[in-house]
């Protein structure tokens, strides 16, 4: 078996979807397990009307949920006009999803308060419409297509946001689901990014969790791949949108690739790695815009060179800076500073220290008000949310010559403000001036790929 992974703009409109079921056609003959995500901003959308609702905006939610469903109703009759009986069946689907959605929204703006819970409801809407909507267009292309809800598997703690997996649940959950709805098919659908809580409670995995439920569906019935199909070719050595001249990476290891996303390469969600490692599973990345592309493959890392592969960045970090005398000579000053972030689930990216103070990044979507608040009761606290974080990653960068040198000459008139060497040699990182992020990835990313002479 194999799960393909299909994201937004793999599913964002008719064309889109035509190609997609294409695809997975083509590997029938591998047993797909197919997950998507929500139409292309559908997500976004979503997080709208759950805004819109918590202020009682009724008036906004009413425009916007009517142009969530009209889409969705649209995209069925393009994709299924010339198959009446599977049209009716997904718009019928879509209505019921719509209507229950009207329902919750109506009853969130009565209330005007929006727990993370009802949040979770509103925003993985997208998910189920999508899933519906395809699983129909399948079988009305003859691909006989079992529907699978992810509710039903994807066990996750009660963060209903950012649900943390219950992996051996999820171990005992999945092979049988995915059974029971192989049967009599040629191939399953589910939602990607949905998941629930033990007790049933509805949860999701985070923005861009799709990528994430693809790995942990993968490790739980052992797939012999997991495909990630999205809009570029591949992983490449610097976000396409940022950098020109960017090179597609056919081959980077578990670690190189858990790095990459987990310092900025939004091609990945940050923990999709994770699952996979542990089962030893290859994961491609591919474009469903060219699926003849041989895109990119991410593997154990003895079957991978060294090097430098990829230039990663964060736009926009916060540094927190520490300062204390009680810091210098006295052990246990540490402990209590991360004590403070460990308690508030805030988690860290790079640390630098000196005598008298702590500097740590941390990513600007986290909540640290807490955190400074506890800390400033035993040091000044300062924090600076003008910074971006930029990250060098290869195997075994250590042992390149002049890597260091590579990598600075082009940033001469940019300040540099914390830099961090992972003790795991595979992640040089930075901090810089927000205003001068741009310039600085392009240079490096000439410098360290366009530059072959220099290499
Ligand atoms: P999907 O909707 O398929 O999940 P995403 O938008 O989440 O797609 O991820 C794909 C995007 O990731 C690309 O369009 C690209 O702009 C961005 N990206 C960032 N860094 C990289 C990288 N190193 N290689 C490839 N794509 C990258
Ligand atoms: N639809 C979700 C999001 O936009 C999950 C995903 O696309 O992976 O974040
Ligand atoms: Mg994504």
């Amino acid at each position: 078996m194999i799960v393909m992974k299909f994201g937004g703009t793999s599913v964002a409109d008719c064309a889109a979807i035509t190609r997609t079921i294409s695809i997975v056609q083509s590997k029938l003959g591998q047993k797909p397990v197919v997950v998507v995500s929500a139409l292309s901003k559908v997500t976004d959308l979503l997080y709208r009307i759950a805004d819109q609702a918590s202020v009682r905006n009724r008036l906004e939610t009413a425009e916007l949920l009517e142009q969530l469903r009209s889409r969705h109703i649209g995209l069925a009759h393009d994709l299924m006009s010339e198959n009446p009986s599977y049209c009716h069946k997904a718009c019928s689907s879509v209505n019921e999803i719509c209507d229950n959605l009207d329902t919750f929204v109506s009853a969130v703006c009565a209330l005007g308060e929006l727990s993370d819970r009802s949040k979770a409801v509103i925003i993985s809407t997208g998910e189920y419409l999508s899933s519906n909507i395809i699983c129909c267009a399948m079988n009305a292309r003859g691909i006989k297509t079992g529907f699978m809800d992810a509710r039903k598997m994807i066990v996750t703690d009660k963060e209903y946001l950012k649900g943390e997996p219950d992996t051996a649940a999820i171990q005992a959950k999945v092979p049988a689901a995915v059974s029971a709805a192989y049967e009599g098919n040629d191939a399953v659908i589910t939602q990607g990014f949905v998941s629930v809580t033990a007790d049933g409670e509805p949860t999701v995995l985070g923005r861009g969790g799709s990528d994430y439920s693809a790995s942990l569906i993968g490790m739980a019935i052992d797939a012999a791949a997991i495909e990630i199909w999205t809009d570029v070719d591949g992983v490449r050595t610097a976000d396409p949108r940022k950098v020109e001249n960017t090179k597609c990476i056919e081959r980077i290891s578990f670690e190189e690739a858990a790095e990459m996303a987990h310092f900025g390469a939004k091609v990945l969600h940050p923990l999709t790695i994770e699952p996979a490692v542990n089962k030893n599973i290859p994961i491609y990345v591919l474009n469903s815009m060219n699926p003849a592309g041989k895109g990119t493959v991410i593997l154990q890392n003895s079957l991978i060179d060294d090097g430098v592969k990829s230039v990663s960045f964060k736009e926009n970090i916060l540094v927190i800076n520490i300062f204390s005398t009680k810091m210098i000579n006295t052990s246990g000053f540490l402990k209590k500073v991360f004590e403070i972030f460990s308690i508030n689930k805030v988690s860290v990216d790079l640390i630098s220290t000196s005598e008298a103070n702590i500097s740590v990044t941390v990513d600007s979507s986290q909540k640290i008000d807490k955190v400074v608040e506890q800390l400033s009761g035993f040091a000044d606290v300062f924090v600076d949310s003008d910074k971006s974080q930029i990250s060098v990653i290869g195997k075994n960068i250590i042992n390149l010559k002049g890597l260091l040198q590579k990598t600075f000459t082009p940033l001469a008139d940019c300040k540099i403000y914390m830099i961090s060497q992972g003790a795991s040699y595979v992640n040089l990182s930075f901090v810089v001036d927000r205003s001068d992020l741009t310039d600085a990835v392009r240079q490096i990313h000439k410098y360290l790929f366009e530059n072959e002479s220099s290499n």
